[in-house]
């Protein structure tokens, strides 16, 4: 039977701009109309009364970790890759029902990511679409390193650890073969990653294009954790799709940026939450000092970035410590103290994304011919972007799974 959904506020994710009393009509998973309430028959169909509601796109989060859900440190992955699997699951459920239809997984240990992805997609288990990074990919003593892990498990937590393009292309053709759906790098040190440098790049420039070149073959898009300019630039040169954090930019990178159309995900949250919880939450000393570093200019940069028409989006790093699975929407509000319109936040959260991880074909924005991923909320954001935390309808592909 057709769905009709009743939308008292309708965000439209291509102008954003928001209108009232639209109704959308659903066969199957996909959307097949959109038109205004007066003008849908309703006849034999089942109603969804969102009148008194703010319907919008399911939420895309380009930046998660399904395998971890805020451990003050993340030396704590002592886990086996089945154990990572089913907390995974666990985790990618809270995101569905805060609103997160789609996720972009940044990175996971023994492609536990693509066993929950294949497990949803076969209808086995609830969850959201997932994009799948599989093994993250990064450099001997970098962000992807382990420095204790592997005297426990024998393993690396989440990373294929390469030096060389040649080990590079290896290692992005084994996380294609174990079903990633796009390839993540570490192009520099990072916060959680002990003894490394935020500022410095840890892969070559010859390793990235090598690896970016296996996933540009396949069609695939490629994401770089990078906070130093010279790590973002090198990644920009080598043709990643999106820079993720790039918290230690310069203007050099966003010039470089903005010509090459490299995506920015500012997950402005991971940075906030280590400085705010600090020390006395059990955060290592050496992370919560590389956070507060990292996040001294975030703001200032973001907001020339916008001014120098850099593309960004939204993604949170969810997973990352005291920042966890459903409670990822105060990247909302953290954006919105950034400087971003409300507007342009939305649209960053639905249609941006979905430009970026090309899957704007079937998501993004409700219209005609998309996949039914629609989420609404009880009040409008546009008077308090605080009301996302609070998403109270979520339908994915055409089913309900709240509200
Ligand atoms: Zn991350």
């Amino acid at each position: 039977m057709k769905k009709v959904i009743k939308c008292g506020q309708f965000f439209d994710s291509n102008t954003g701009k928001v209108l009232k009393d639209i109704a959308v009509v659903i066969d199957g998973n996909k959307i097949t109309e959109v038109a205004p309430a007066a003008d849908v028959c309703c006849k034999d169909a089942e109603v969804i009364d969102l009148s008194g509601k703010f319907v919008m796109p399911g939420l895309i989060d380009a930046h998660v970790h399904i395998n971890m859900n805020g451990e003050a440190s993340m030396q704590y992955a002592v886990t086996s890759d089945a154990t990572a699997a089913i907390n995974s699951m666990i985790y990618a459920q809270r995101d569905l029902m805060a609103g997160f239809t789609t996720l972009r997984d940044e990175g996971a240990q023994g492609y536990s990511d693509v066993a929950v992805r294949d497990a949803i997609n076969a209808g086995k288990i609830v969850g959201p679409r997932i994009s799948c990074s599989g093994e993250a990919i990064g450099g001997t003593g970098g962000h992807a390193d382990s420095h204790f892990l592997p005297c426990v498990t024998g393993k690396h937590a989440f990373g294929q650890i390469i030096d060389g393009p040649d080990a590079g292309r290896k290692a992005a053709r084994t996380a294609f073969k174990y079903g990633a759906d796009q390839i993540k790098i570490m192009a520099t040190g990072g916060v959680m990653s002990f003894g490394d440098e935020p500022g410095a790049p840890e892969l070559t420039y010859e390793e990235m294009k090598a690896i970016i070149d296996v996933a540009a073959s396949k069609g695939k898009i490629t994401s770089a954790h990078a906070h130093g300019a010279e790590g973002i630039k090198i990644a920009v040169r080598a043709g990643i799709t999106s820079i993720e954090h790039g918290m230690l930019m310069d203007e050099e990178c966003m010039d470089m940026m903005a010509e090459h159309g490299t995506y920015l995900i500012p997950t402005i949250i991971a940075a906030h939450n280590i400085v705010v919880n600090g020390v006395a939450s059990g955060i290592p000393a050496w992370a919560v000092e590389k956070a507060e570093r990292c996040l001294e200019n975030h703001y200032e940069n973001l907001k020339k970035c916008m001014a120098k028409g850099v593309k960004i989006g939204f993604g949170t790093d969810t997973g990352t410590p005291f920042n966890r699975h459903g409670e990822q929407a105060f990247e909302f509000e953290l954006m919105k103290k950034a400087g971003f319109t409300t507007e342009y936040i939305l649209q960053a959260a639905t249609r941006i994304n979905a430009e970026m991880m090309k899957m704007d074909k079937q998501i993004g924005t409700i219209e005609a011919g998309k996949l039914a991923d629609i989420v609404a909320f009880d009040a409008s954001p546009m008077d308090d972007i605080k009301v996302m935390a609070n998403c109270s309808f979520v339908m994915k592909g055409g089913v309900v799974y709240k509200g």
